[in-house]
């Protein structure tokens, strides 16, 4: 049955609704009768079905007009299914097929996104949970950042083309202001959504919500993050936006994707590393976490080097902007020139992306949506203790960020500090 106006999928209605549809058809089969429908949505905001068929199976994503978490008191546009499916092309088109999830099939009307079901990829930030060390996971999350933030900037894309597509996710506003407020806002103050673990962290908190330099940073950064269009970002890319095996890393679920700073994505990345660290100490009940702790310092040196030396290679090999001419240096036999920019350009990156870390740690202890992580430890006491230390480290990041020189010296400092 073709609906012509938004109609949320159930279980139910799905085989009929969809059964019709080629691009589904095609990969599961048509005899409807024999798919087998799961709601498997644990994000926040959409409904996430697995469709299998006699022939192969499916993912449907659909956006709902309201935040899923909160309900429908809260609106949220049906057009997020629109950037994330324009995002996720882009990703493919820059970081390579493989990276994202395949896309089969695309309705703006009913907000649904028809994709290829990752199996048996599981969520990484539930695998870092489970004490598992996936081996590859900092060298393909390097390459993708690397990738996708500079073919997507002025240092390589076309100005015009850059300008359109800046244009086209302009519209994404909704999801940039769920960010700039609870992201950079909302932790740092009473907001009416927040949460902590209490009483025993009330405290901390208190000191926090007080600590001025902390707030003039932390609004630093969001000002950074609002008027700093560089780059096509996406927007949401902690350890529940990877889903992993041993051998493959896919990035899924770039529906915030909108044009800021590089670093954002970059900083969320590893504080989510950095949270899974402080977490350790809460999941050690069947066994110590040392050597899980040493795999995600690692993972976070590895990452941030991987990124580095991609971007630095893209610099030399695909710098086709406008952004810092060959004209001006290489082509003038200036490798110095071109080296020294390019040495500015990822010194930049490095100190935002720290403060970006700083603030994703706070927003995760203090403000509306937590991390398994931390959450799955049920001792609350031990809960706290492990967010205390990561709160610590967060201000640290944000507030000192300029001064910080190296992951070695930041994660000796974790080290000694968990
Ligand atoms: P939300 O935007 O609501 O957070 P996600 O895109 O993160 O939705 O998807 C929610 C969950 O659905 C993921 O955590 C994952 O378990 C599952 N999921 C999403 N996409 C896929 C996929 N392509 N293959 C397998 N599972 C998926
Ligand atoms: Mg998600
Ligand atoms: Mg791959
Ligand atoms: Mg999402």
């Amino acid at each position: 049955t073709k609906v012509m106006t938004f109609e949320a999928l159930s279980i139910e209605t799905l085989a009929s609704r969809l059964g019709g549809t080629e691009a589904v058809t095609a990969r599961i089969g048509t005899d409807t009768g024999k798919w087998k429908v799961r709601e498997v949505g644990d994000g926040n905001l959409n409904l996430v079905f697995i469709v299998e068929g006699d022939k192969g199976s499916v993912v449907v994503k659909q956006a709902l007009p309201y935040v899923r978490l909160v309900g429908d008191s809260w609106p949220l546009p049906l057009k997020r299914s629109f950037f994330e499916y324009h995002a996720l092309t882009r990703q493919e088109a820059r970081a390579g097929k493989g990276t994202v999830p395949a896309i089969h099939h695309f309705d703006e009307v009913q907000a649904l996104i028809v994709m290829e079901y990752l199996s048996p990829h599981i969520i990484l930030r539930r695998a870092l949970i489970e004490g598992r060390t996936p081996p590859k996971i900092a060298r393909d999350l390097g390459l993708f950042m690397a990738r996708t933030l500079f073919r997507g900037s002025d240092l390589h894309m076309k100005a015009r083309a850059r300008k359109e597509d800046l244009a086209l996710f302009a519209d994404n506003a909704e999801l940039c202001d769920i960010t700039e407020n609870l992201v950079f806002t909302d932790p740092y103050f009473e907001a009416a959504m927040n949460r902590h673990t209490t009483p025993q962290l009330d405290g901390i908190v208190t000191e926090l919500r007080a600590d001025r330099d902390l707030k003039v940073e932390a609004q630093k950064l969001k000002h950074l993050f609002a008027a700093n269009a560089e780059t096509l970002l996406h927007g949401d890319l902690h350890s529940g936006s990877i889903m992993v095996t041993d051998e493959d890393t896919r990035i899924i679920d770039p529906e915030f994707a909108f044009y800021g700073p590089m670093a954002f994505d970059v900083g969320m990345l590893l504080a989510n590393f950095w949270m899974a660290f402080f977490s350790q100490r809460g999941h050690e009940l069947g066994g110590s976490r040392e050597a899980q702790r040493g795999y995600l310092l690692g993972v976070i040196v590895e990452t941030w080097s991987v990124f580095r030396t991609e971007f630095a290679h893209l610099w030399r090999t695909e710098r086709s902007g406008m952004l810092y001419a060959k004209s001006l240096f290489e082509d003038r036999g200036d490798i110095f020139g071109s080296e020294q920019a390019l040495d500015h350009v990822l010194h930049g990156i490095w100190t935002d992306m720290l403060g970006f870390a700083g603030v994703e740690i706070h927003r995760r202890i203090l403000g509306l949506a937590h991390n398994a992580d931390f959450e799955t430890i049920e001792d609350e006491d031990l809960r706290a203790a492990c967010e205390t230390k990561a709160l610590k480290f967060g201000r640290h990041l944000v507030v000192n960020r300029r001064h910080i020189h190296s992951l070695d010296e930041i994660n000796t400092l974790a080290g000694l500090i968990e």
